[in-house]
This record gives C-alpha cells, structure tokens and sequence, in this order.
C-alpha cells in the first residue's frame, strides 16, 4: 500500500471529512464507512457519511448510524454545500461515479482531495489517492489495513470492529466465496481479539426478517422462480406490484439471487425486480463465468466476477425475454465442466 504515506499526510492535522459509498448499501458499505468514520473521529477529525439512498434496517445497529445523512431524504443544496467545504472525500465499495446517482458528478467537481478505497473491478480514474484491490473480499478488509498500515490497529474497537466485521461477514457470504483468504481470517482473528461478537452480528443481520419478508421468499421460491437447464441458469423476476403486495422494504430482496444459485447444476443466477421506471438486476455465477462481464455489456452495470448487478429501462418482461435470449451465445461458459 504505497499510497499509506500520502494518506497519512493527508490525515496529519484535523480535516473536515465526507465519507460516501454506494447506492442502496449493503453491509460492506456501509460497514466500511462507519468502521472508518469511527476511526477518523478517534483521530480528531469532522466526518460526516452521507449514502445516496436508504439502506436495510437490519444494519441500523452500527455504531454511527443515526448520523448518516441520507442524499434522497435530505435538501439536494445542503448536500451539495457539504460536498463543496470539505477538505477530503473518502469514497468507498464502489469503483464507478455513476453508482453514486446525483452526488457522483458534484463529487467529481468538488475541491476536496478524493481517496477511493474499494475492491470492485476497473476502477474509474477519480480519486487523487486510491486504494483499489480486486483480490480483496470487502472494502471493510481494506479499510482494516489502511487503519493498520497507517499504525493505528489499537484505535479499532469493539464499535468499529463490528462494523467491520459486518462488511467481511456479508461480502464473503458468511466465509464461503474464494475470496476468503488467509488474510481474512486472520483480520477476523484481531477483530475476536478485540472482542467483537460475532455471532450477534450474524444474528443481527441475517435473522431480522419480519413475517412479511420470510412469506415473501416463500412465494418468490415457490411461484417466481425458473430454471433453464439448457444454460444451467435459473432466475427470478419479481414486479412492483408484487413488491407492495408483500409490503417490501429496502434490503427486503438481498440474497434472493443465492438461492436461485444454490440449485444443484445452476452456475448463473439473475434477479430482476421492476422498481418505479427501472428494472434493478442482481446477476451471481459460480466459477469462471463473468458476470461482471455481463452485466457491463448488456445492462450497464458492473461489480465482481461472480456477483455484479445492473439496470434495464425496459419493461420487466422484455428485460427476461432479453437477459434469456442472451443466454444461447454464452451456452459454452455456462455448460463446460465447472
Ligand atoms: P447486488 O446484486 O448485491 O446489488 O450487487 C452485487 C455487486 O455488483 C456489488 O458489488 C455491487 O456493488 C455491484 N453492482 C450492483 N448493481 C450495480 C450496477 O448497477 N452497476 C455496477 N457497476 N455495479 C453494480
Ligand atoms: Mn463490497
């Protein structure tokens, strides 16, 4: 981490700080922003984290949380005014200005020195000081090493750890995915040390479904999913009247598209979910297919190579009826051994 000396010259006196990550954020998001916003108030800094939307409410229990100012619920000038005045932009979890919705092109002409730190593929060139690693499992995992590489791992405590370990948790799929690295594990073995509770955290995330949400994957597994063992692919299309119907909230869909992808044979998963004009799209494979790949050509989008999302103006059906007719000229990477 060459850039660690430039970051801490940055950092050597107090600074006026937006932390800001992705649209709708998941735990690695918003885990890396408070687990660093916690850290760089520690150190005498002004921070403010600002999201460009909601979030799920299961994450409200990060220490942080009720400070977060959220883009979509507050006055676009007061936003702007803040993004003009500070002296440094953290921008984390996303590689890409457009992911950030309004605030991305305010952040690109904004004086403030910017540092993205993030683990998503072709980062664009924004940031005055990066930290970008593809082979990390999460932006919490990088934001660990910087507060370390920056000579301050005593500084992370029970209330940032938590909310690092939040982001490892999620972005790894509870330690399954091959980005599971010796590395993070030993990151987890601090955060143990420090006495971060683990499987409270596990608790407070993946066991908080209200009824309505677990009634709601019941229907969506039972009626809305289908398999095209042709191209081992399987997906699941859910409309916005569907959503209402099932009273959803923000977050309420996470994790459908690994269930899609937990069928036995099925290597590529899609969700699509019709969301006011726009059709949002989760794509996950196992193995050598890119989604990242996908998603970027066809529905301008992007992420990781087994877990990227990405957007559609059509209506839900003709976006299925795109995304399958799709399939045939991937069939090769889809059917070859895995
Ligand atoms: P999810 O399906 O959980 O929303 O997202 C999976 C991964 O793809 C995440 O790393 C997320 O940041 C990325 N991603 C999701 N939607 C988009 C999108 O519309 N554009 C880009 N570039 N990345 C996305
Ligand atoms: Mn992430």
């Amino acid at each position: 981490m060459h850039n660690i000396v430039a970051l801490k010259e940055l950092l050597q006196n107090p600074k006026q700080i937006l932390i800001t990550t992705h649209h709708k954020p998941d735990a690695d998001a918003l885990g890396s922003s408070l687990g660093l916003a916690g850290y760089l108030k520690k150190k005498g800094h002004q921070v403010t984290v600002i999201t460009p939307s909601d979030y799920p409410s299961f994450l409200n229990w990060m220490e942080g949380n009720s400070d977060v100012l959220i883009y979509s619920q507050e006055s676009d000038p007061l936003v702007r005014k803040i993004i003009n005045q500070v002296d440094v932009i953290f921008c984390l979890d996303f590689s890409a200005l457009c992911r950030i919705n309004e605030m991305g092109e305010y952040i690109r002409l904004a004086p403030a020195t910017k540092v993205l730190i993030d683990h998503h593929l072709e980062p664009e060139n924004f940031a005055d000081i990066v930290f970008s690693d593809t082979s990390a499992a999460a932006t919490a995992e990088l934001i660990f090493e910087v507060i370390r590489d920056l000579g301050d791992q005593d500084l992370i405590d029970v209330n940032i750890g938590e909310c690092l370990y939040a982001g490892i948790m999620t972005d790894t799929g509870s330690f399954r995915h091959p980005s599971t690295s010796r590395n993070v594990h030993l990151i987890i073995a601090e955060l143990l040390h420090i006495g971060v509770n683990t499987s409270k955290i596990h608790r407070l995330i993946y066991d908080s479904h209200t009824e309505s949400r677990l009634r709601f994957l019941g229907y969506a597994l039972k009626d809305k999913l289908t398999i095209i063992r042709e191209f081992k692919t399987a997906y699941i299309a859910i409309t916005s009247d569907e959503l209402k119907e099932y009273d959803s909230r923000t977050g309420d869909t996470e994790g459908l598209v690994n269930f899609a992808l937990s069928i036995e044979g099925v290597v590529f998963a899609a969700l699509f979910i019709e969301r006011n004009t726009l059709v949002k799209m989760s794509f996950r494979s196992v193995g050598d297919f890119s989604v990242n790949d996908f998603a970027r050509k066809h529905f301008e989008g992007g992420g990781h190579r087994n877990a990227a999302g990405g957007v559609s103006s059509l209506p839900i059906t003709e976006t299925v009826q795109k995304f399958i007719s799709l399939l045939p000229l991937y069939k090769n990477d889809l059917v070859k051994d895995q």
